[in-house]
Parts: C-alpha cells; structure tokens; sequence
C-alpha cells in the first residue's frame, strides 16, 4: 500500500484514532472476548458463532488498517457504498456480504461481487437475482429478512409469510438458501429484543422442516449480539463495537 492509501483525514483520525489498527486490534480483542462469554453462558461453542464485521462508514482506506489487523470479510448496508470500496480495495483479498434492503434495479451490481446477501425479502427479488446469477453461471448465499418486531420501518417478511416463502424458496436454483436474519427491536428493553431472536429462532426450526439449507440465523448487532447468541444466532453483524460510533443516524438505513 502507499502512503497516500493510509493516510488519514483528520475526522477520521477523531474517529478512529491516531493509529486505526491497533484501534480495531483492540476493539476486535473486546468483542471476541465478549462472544465467548456470550457462548459461554449459553453453553454454545464458540465456533457455532461467525462475526461478520459490519464496515458501513469506514472509508475505504481505514478499512486497509482493518484488513491489516485481521479482518477479511466486510458487511455492508448498501450496495452502491460497498461498490465504491471494493474497487478501492481491489488489491485486498476480501469477502464481501450485503446486509441491508436492495431494490430489483440493483440486483447486477450485487451478483458481481457479493458472497451472500442477508436481506431477501421478496419473490421478485429473488426471481431478479436468480436470472442474472444464471447469466453469469454464479451462486449466492442468501438469509431471508423476517420482520420480528412489527415495526414498519423494519424490513422483511411477516412471520406469517415466512413458510410459504420458504416453500417457493426451492425453485431459484442459483440461490443457497442458508437461514434467516432480522433486526431487533432497537430498545433498551431487552425483554422485547430478546422476544424477537426467540421469534426468528422458532421460525427457523418450522422452515427447517420446508427447506433443508435454512439453518443458520443472522441475529445481534452491536446493542444486543450477546442476547441473539444466548437465543441460537450463528451469525452476529457488528459494526460500531468494532468501528466506533457511526456519525450517520440509524434512520439512514432504517427509514421510520
Ligand atoms: C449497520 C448494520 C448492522 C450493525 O450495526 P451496529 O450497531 O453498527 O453493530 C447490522 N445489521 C445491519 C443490517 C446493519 O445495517
């Protein structure tokens, strides 16, 4: 890398100190930490759980400091910022997973480069995805987006549409259908957040029974990953834990 790939704005620097990976050394050192005393508690092997570290925010060149110190797959919310970024980091071996909503006209851009999307949450999208991984003779991991707290800003199928979802699942034949993922309730009240990862589990264990890929469950984030891996998450998305608070407010990507 070069010099002027590391160097650092002066906001950034604010942001994620002077010397960013030793930052995001330490803060990855915190949440793993974290993690396995999470499945600890629950009696669950650490290796059942996957970080999948979350980089919405992070420039691209701080994101070189975070590939530096350990870090080789990039969660990001939306597509055209994880686009822009990759090309920066083209260079870096990385893999790349789409967490948040994608509208249809976006599908060509995801399939370039994605290694599975967490946020399926429609028949049309599915079927938009399916024709063009078959034009590119590709595949795509996908977690299909369930609603579980009833709000409306929330993405993603009713818990009732899920099963029958699930059943039409099967016809896509470049997707691999691998769980599901939901967002919490984003409250202080962990009884309600909790009730949500219990919901997506017990939703999970019914569409077992429709479609054998979907075992895994993308639940827990930065305020509530420890009560999605007592409640069976295989996946917890982790952005701020690790890349400090975001100066975007949470309704950038959750539109009340
Ligand atoms: C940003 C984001 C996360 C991570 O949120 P943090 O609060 O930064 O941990 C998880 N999932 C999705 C879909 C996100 O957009």
């Amino acid at each position: 890398m070069t010099d002027h790939d590391t160097m650092l704005a002066p906001e950034d620097v604010e942001r994620f100190g002077a010397d960013p990976r030793a930052t995001f050394r330490a803060n990855l050192a915190s949440v793993e930490d974290r993690i396995a005393r999470a499945c600890a508690r629950a009696g669950r092997a650490r290796s059942s759980v996957r970080l999948l570290p979350i980089t919405k925010t992070v420039p691209a060149n701080v994101l070189r400091f975070a590939h530096a110190a350990g870090i080789s797959a990039f969660g990001e919310n939306k597509i055209q910022e994880a686009m822009t970024k990759r090309e920066s980091l083209g260079d870096l071996d990385i893999d790349w997973s789409i967490v948040g909503h994608l509208q249809t006209n976006k599908v060509k851009y995801l399939t370039r480069f994605a290694r599975e999307f967490h946020a399926l949450d429609s028949l049309r999208l599915a079927d938009r995805l399916n024709k063009r991984l078959e034009r590119e003779d590709g595949f795509l991991d996908v977690y299909v987006q369930v609603n579980t707290s009833g709000e409306e800003s929330k993405y993603g199928l009713h818990p009732d549409a899920l099963l029958p979802f699930v059943d039409t699942l099967a016809q896509f034949q470049r997707l691999r259908p691998r769980g599901l993922m939901t967002l919490a309730l984003f409250s202080l009240d962990m009884t309600e957040v909790r009730r949500c990862f219990v919901l997506l589990r017990e939703l999970r264990d019914k569409a077992v029974e429709h479609n054998a890929g979907l075992t895994e469950l993308s639940m827990g984030m930065t305020g509530d990953f420890e009560v999605a891996i007592e409640e069976g998450a295989t996946v917890v998305r982790v952005g701020q834990a690790i890349f400090g608070k975001r100066p975007t407010p949470d309704n950038y990507y959750w539109p009340a």
